[in-house]
């Protein structure tokens, strides 16, 4: 359905995606993982016109993306990105409607439509239809972006790092609401995160990127069992190292303060920077 030829993007010398190929069939979710800076929102935007590539090509549905009209694509392809954020002059049931009113919908519709995936995200429509977005809070704002990016119904979506901002009960239930509609609908799409739990729980396939190169494509369960490289087996090991953090927390006596070896072990590897992050996460809950 959406097909990736040698991607490649520089800026100078400097190559931010470096002849990227990979293939998403339909119905699938395909996740990009990979640190910070290397080239996952590159390669999406490049995808639905947002950034134009150096050179290779992008299909979808066997048509050269970028022959067609950029409003085209957009109109086609789903998208809820990190950083594009809503229209702040418009209130969030113009900002989820965009799309459908685009697209000609009957008024009626649009409303069902908008209140309906409001209730899906987890807002109460009649608490925040009319509110602008300044008036949200940054998760409530990013589950806003999730309802429009679903608005019309596209068979394909881009998301990039959507779920970031959310606190933990409500970015797992999101999460499987996601897993829900994917099913219910066959939506095929690509998923951004950095987050290697998310990847593990949401892809059909997963693919890791390091400085811009795609290091390695695969099922879960192959990235695991399989890693390509040292780079994929340290990103596998982190979740790992987390689980077994717990259960020796879990472990201790009530009184005992024995964290000390183990804990300091984990903490000098990268499970430690993970740690600090959840930490600071569940303390966010009201976000
Ligand atoms: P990721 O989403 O994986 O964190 P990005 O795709 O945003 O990474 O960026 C990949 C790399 O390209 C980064 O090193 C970033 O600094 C660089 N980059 C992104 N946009 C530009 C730009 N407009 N000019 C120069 N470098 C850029
Ligand atoms: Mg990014």
């Amino acid at each position: 359905m959406i097909e990736l030829r040698d991607l490649t993007k520089r800026y100078g010398d400097f190559t931010a995606v470096n002849e990227v190929s990979l293939k998403v069939d339909e119905g699938t979710l395909l996740v990009l993982l990979g640190g910070s800076g290397s080239g996952k929102t590159t390669t999406l935007k490049m995808i639905n016109r947002l950034i134009e590539p150096t050179s290779g090509s992008i299909l979808f549905d066997g048509q050269d993306v970028l022959k067609m009209p950029a409003h085209e694509v957009r109109r086609r392809i789903g998208y809820a990105f990190q950083k594009i954020g809503l229209f702040p002059h418009m209130t969030i049931a113009e900002n989820v409607g965009v799309t459908p009113r685009l697209l000609g919908w009957e008024a009626g519709r649009i409303r069902r439509r908008v209140d309906e995936l409001l209730e899906t995200v987890e807002l109460d429509p009649k608490e925040v239809r009319d509110r602008r977005p300044s008036e949200l809070s940054g998760g409530q704002q990013q589950r806003v972006g999730v309802a429009r990016a679903l608005a019309a119904e596209p068979k394909v979506m881009l998301l990039d790092e959507p779920f970031g901002a959310l606190d933990p009960l409500t970015r797992d239930r999101i999460q499987q609401f996601f897993l829900r509609i994917r099913k219910e609908t066959g939506l095929t799409a690509i998923f951004v995160t950095h987050d290697m739990v998310e990847a593990l729980i949401l892809g059909d396939q997963i693919a890791v990127m390091n400085r811009g190169d795609l290091v390695q494509v695969g099922t879960p369960r192959q990235l695991l069992t399989k890693p390509a490289d040292d780079y994929v087996e340290s990103l596998m090991a982190t979740p790992r190292q987390q689980a077994d953090f717990v259960e020796e927390l879990l472990a201790q006596e009530p009184t005992g303060k024995s964290t000390g070896k183990s804990g300091g072990k984990a903490g000098s590897k990268s499970g430690g920077k993970s740690r600090g992050k959840s930490r600071g996460k569940s303390r966010g809950k009201s976000s």
